[in-house]
């Protein structure tokens, strides 16, 4: 038996685990999770909102005035800290607030209304799972100083045609609601905590304590004991003034007209405070319990929560993470190439270089393979699973070269047509080939092979 000890290594160093709750995305998450921006980027050019860049904290005050006190997000769920200044501050748990914020000190009230949009990270502590992290990732877009109805529209058709692009609509529901103006919410609230107080012993104690602090989350309480009060209790619609009840007919109008599939859902509340009118979330039962994609709606009292001037409002926010995971995995993008060079003739590898500037420029991803054991080179391409290979080597005789294009795969139109535009003039130029020789090579694919004057 051998009981040399093992040799004596430096203290093992111990890697620092990543904070619980926050992702390393990479593979075909991450190529979901870019094809989400992507495409919120092009849908939100095609209604004409502006881009904006965020900061990632703002005072505290930013969002614990706007949000409301009571609300989960700031009374369990925010990042805050005391800066070396000795001021708190917050990671931003949403970007509604520190846009609304920017709104007043940044005079942005000459643009109203005002159409932004925006994505990046938020921060909250809360118990991560499948789909809820302590960093998170949003798509977000708000009209700022637009009172109509139109402007909530405007963003409901947005964000169906979004889920439309991405290809997911069909398994995602809109939940369409209306909280009503202040009036009318604050009448419904005080039928809400009336009925619930008469039945307060057999609610959740997490409903008990709701109905001091916010009675209107009761009703989207998860826990079974509280259902079926919430199911049962007094619905908005009997405490709507006339002008709310003409604003939710004005929108869902709307919808009917754009096409937009909704349906009423009576208890959907949101998290906080300040909305009023609107209220909305796109849901799916594909993501288990973390089923709200999109959520949204009007929050015309928070600007004055902020000092402002009452400013009507309406926003949406989308987990990015949740629609990546709905996406699944969207494949290759784009058909791509290799530039394999089978050879360490200096000349061949400025050539493949050029070669391979020219198929970028054609908007063909393309890697040059010019290092590493020669005869491993065409195998390493292979391995990128690229769709064409074109490989240069020396043919044997000093003054020629040979370039061979290999295919791999069977949909030649789009790919074959950039190839060619790609390199045509390089090679009819530059080397006397043929252009339907060249063509005939791209098309063929299989191993064709030019003869080409050596460039010097
Ligand atoms: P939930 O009910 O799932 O907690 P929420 O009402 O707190 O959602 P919003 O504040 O409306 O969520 O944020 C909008 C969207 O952001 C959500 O619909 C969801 O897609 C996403 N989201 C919110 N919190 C998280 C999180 N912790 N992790 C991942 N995505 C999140
Ligand atoms: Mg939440």
């Amino acid at each position: 038996m051998n009981t040399t000890p093992p040799l004596k290594t430096p203290q093992a160093l111990k890697t620092p685990q990543a904070i619980r709750g926050t992702q390393d995305i990479f593979g075909p998450d991450a190529e979901a999770f870019a094809h989400v921006v992507e495409t919120f980027e092009r849908v939100r050019r095609l209604y004409r909102f502006r881009r904006v860049e965020m900061p990632v904290f703002e005072k505290t005050a930013v969002f614990s005035r706007s949000l409301g006190e009571t609300t989960d997000v700031v009374s369990k769920e925010m990042y805050s800290f005391e800066d070396r200044g000795g001021e708190s501050l917050t990671l931003r748990p949403e970007f509604t607030a520190g846009i609304a914020r920017a709104y007043l000190t940044e005079g942005w009230q000459q643009y109203a209304p005002l159409k932004v949009a925006t994505h990046g990270p938020l921060f909250r502590y809360e118990r991560p799972q499948k789909g809820r992290y302590r960093q998170f990732h949003q798509i977000d877009a708000e009209v700022i100083g637009a009172a109509e109805p139109a402007a909530d529209v405007e963003l409901l058709v947005m964000a169906d045609q979004l889920l439309r692009e991405l290809g997911i609509a069909d398994g995602v529901t809109l939940q369409l609601n209306t909280l009503g103006d202040a009036a009318s919410r604050e009448a419904w609230r005080s039928a809400l905590v009336e009925y619930f107080l008469a039945h307060r012993a057999e609610l959740s104690e997490d409903s008990q304590d709701r109905l001091e602090r916010n009675p209107l989350r009761i009703l989207d309480s998860k826990d079974p004991r509280d259902r079926p009060f919430a199911d049962a209790a007094p619905k908005i619609d009997s405490y709507l003034s006339a002008e709310a009840q003409d604003f939710f007919a004005a929108v869902t109008e709307g919808l009917d007209e754009s096409g937009v599939q909704w349906t009423r859902a009576y208890a959907l509340v949101r998290g906080l405070d300040y909305y009023r009118h609107t209220a909305f979330e796109f849901t799916t039962d594909r993501l288990g319990a973390q089923g709200t994609v999109l959520g949204g709606g009007r929050y015309d009292g928070l600007m004055e929560a902020l000092g402002g001037p009452a400013t009507p409002a309406v926003g949406w926010a989308a987990g990015i993470e949740r629609l990546a995971m709905l996406v699944g995995d969207v494949g290759k993008p784009v058909r791509s190439a290799a530039v394999v060079i089978e050879s360490e003739h200096k000349g061949l590898v400025r050539l493949g270089r050029e070669i391979e500037r020219l198929i970028r420029s054609a908007e063909m991803p393309s890697v040059l393979i010019a290092e590493g054991n020669v005869r491993k080179r065409f195998d390493r391409a292979r391995k990128l699973g690229v769709d064409y290979v074109l490989i240069l080597a020396e043919s044997g005789d000093g003054v020629h070269f040979d370039l061979r294009v290999k295919r791999f795969i069977s949909d030649r139109h789009r790919t074959r047509g950039r190839l060619n535009i790609a390199l045509k003039r390089l090679l009819r130029d530059r080397f006397d080939v043929d252009v339907l020789d060249w063509k005939r090579a791209v098309t063929h694919g299989g191993s064709f092979s030019l003869r080409l004057s050596m460039v010097r």
